[in-house]
């Protein structure tokens, strides 16, 4: 079995920032390879004490703006183990696939789709040394139950979005919705990529947020146009900058056969230009697939004009994992403060991992009981840290490098006028808060 190309050995040299957050993930607890003190395992990753949170804020955000914040869009959360029918409609036994390529002089395998210059290997330059092309099905495949053989065979989810066409008409059932309407998913998903890498980018288990709205036939194209928007819209306004963002209509070549348009919201990485999310008009291929397959009824009876119709589907699939890192990417920053450099993440409020941090100036006993109590106020309405190891220097810079937009420190003026000092992440600049007014203080500069 050929090598692998993993994260490290992606990485090119010039891709500085990439080491940082690399580096940076790994030293303050966002991402660590997965099952490292046994070496690590083949581009696996496991989120920390910080980056769960960061994860957990990026899905929320997503969440809020896609389902909360709407009355046309519910939730599901649908299993991950499903049974071979599912596939074989959806078409993903048969097509499911990239192109497979070795390279026959250092053994090393590629996706053919992905190669810079399709004759030159990228890892030892070989000229003209690639096997043919095979096709390399991404699906994992596994058994229910303890024995094997006709009938046990399962499949993980390469897409999150099957679960909301199998589940259709339960959902509209159910949720007494109709077109136009959306089902919302987050969850793991799994595709056993060739080459995965560049981090957390590409990997073998990653997270998916996804949309399927399902709309009158002759209502298709203004919702897409709808959608390409809102989703564009929202990394903006979760802080990426407009410069390191685009929507890229695919050409015809590059659409699915049953798409009649795909638009792709690319981030510009260390590497170049990339996906994020793919918002696709999907006609009513998933459902008309499902319904010959499964002989079950999964359209839409139109009350109004009495009339039966399969809703078509518009389809914004975003990765939570690879747009967690298009945040810690465009966040990162590095400023001159009296003469050292200060590592600060600009995370949006939204998605910093913590929001207040409280810092007790001294770790002697008499500010304990009083920083505990501040602890205590605010941890039921934000996301704290608690930290009285070091100087409140480097105190400080730790949460600068996690993004936490306020710092609370308690000193010895504190215990006579019940007050403390408030430290803003990007200015900053401080200032004196009474106790009694700080939840409130907070409250107000964290929305
Ligand atoms: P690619 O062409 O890069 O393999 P795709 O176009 O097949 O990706 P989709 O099937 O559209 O990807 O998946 C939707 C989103 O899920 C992607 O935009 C990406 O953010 C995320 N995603 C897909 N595959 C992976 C992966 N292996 N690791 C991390 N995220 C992924």
């Amino acid at each position: 079995m050929a090598a692998e190309s993993d994260a490290e050995t992606d990485l090119s040299p010039e891709s500085d920032l990439m080491d940082k957050i690399v580096n940076l993930s790994k030293r303050r607890g966002f991402v660590f390879p997965s099952a490292e003190i046994y070496g690590g395992f083949r581009s696996t990753y496991d989120y920390g004490p910080i980056g769960v949170l960061l994860l957990r804020n990026v899905k929320d955000a997503w969440w809020r703006s896609m389902v909360q914040l709407r009355d046309d869009v519910v939730g599901l959360d649908a299993a991950i183990l499903s049974p071979p029918a599912v596939w074989q409609a959806s078409g993903h036994l048969e097509n499911f696939t990239d192109p497979l390529v070795d390279c026959k002089v250092c053994q090393e395998r590629f996706r053919l789709d992905k190669l810079d210059d399709p004759k030159l290997c990228p890892n030892c330059a070989a000229v003209d040394s690639f096997t043919d092309a095979r096709e390399f099905n991404l699906m994992f495949r596994t058994q229910a139950g303890p024995v094997s053989g006709a009938g046990t065979e399962v499949y993980l989810r390469p897409e999150t979005a099957q679960g909301m066409f199998v589940d259709f008409a339960n959902v509209l059932q159910s949720s007494r919705k109709k077109p136009p309407f959306g089902i919302a998913q987050v969850g793991k998903s799994f595709r056993n990529e060739i080459t995965p890498g560049n981090f957390v980018f590409r990997t073998r288990e990653f997270e998916q947020m996804e949309m399927e709205f399902f709309v009158p036939p002759d209502e298709a194209g203004q919702w897409y146009e709808y959608w390409c928007q809102q989703r564009f819209q929202w990394y903006l306004d979760l802080g990426i900058p407009e410069s390191k963002l685009r929507l890229r209509p695919h050409a015809d070549d590059e659409l699915s056969h049953y798409s009649s348009g795909t638009s792709d919201v690319e981030f510009l990485f260390p590497w170049g230009w990339d996906e994020l999310e793919g918002i696709a008009n999907r006609g009513d291929y998933d459902l008309t697939q499902h319904m010959n397959a499964s002989g079950e009824k999964l359209d839409y009876f139109d009350p109004v004009t009495n009339s039966r119709y399969t809703p078509h589907v518009i389809e914004p699939a975003a990765g939570a994992t690879r747009t967690m890192m298009a945040f810690l990417l465009a966040a990162y920053d590095e400023e001159e403060v009296n003469d050292e450099t200060r590592v600060v993440l600009r995370l949006h409020h939204r998605l910093a991992p913590y929001k207040v941090a409280v810092l007790p100036l001294s770790k002697k006993d008499t500010l304990t009981p009083l920083a505990r109590e501040v602890l205590g106020s605010l941890q039921p309405h934000f996301m704290c840290d608690y930290d009285e190891t070091q100087n409140i220097g480097k105190r400080y810079r730790r949460q600068d490098e996690l993004g936490t937009p306020f710092c609370v420190t308690i000193d010895f003026d504190s215990l006579d006028d019940q007050a403390v000092t408030v430290r803003e992440r990007d200015s900053m600049e401080q200032e004196r808060i009474a106790i009694p007014e700080l939840v409130e203080y907070l409250r107000l500069r964290l929305t």
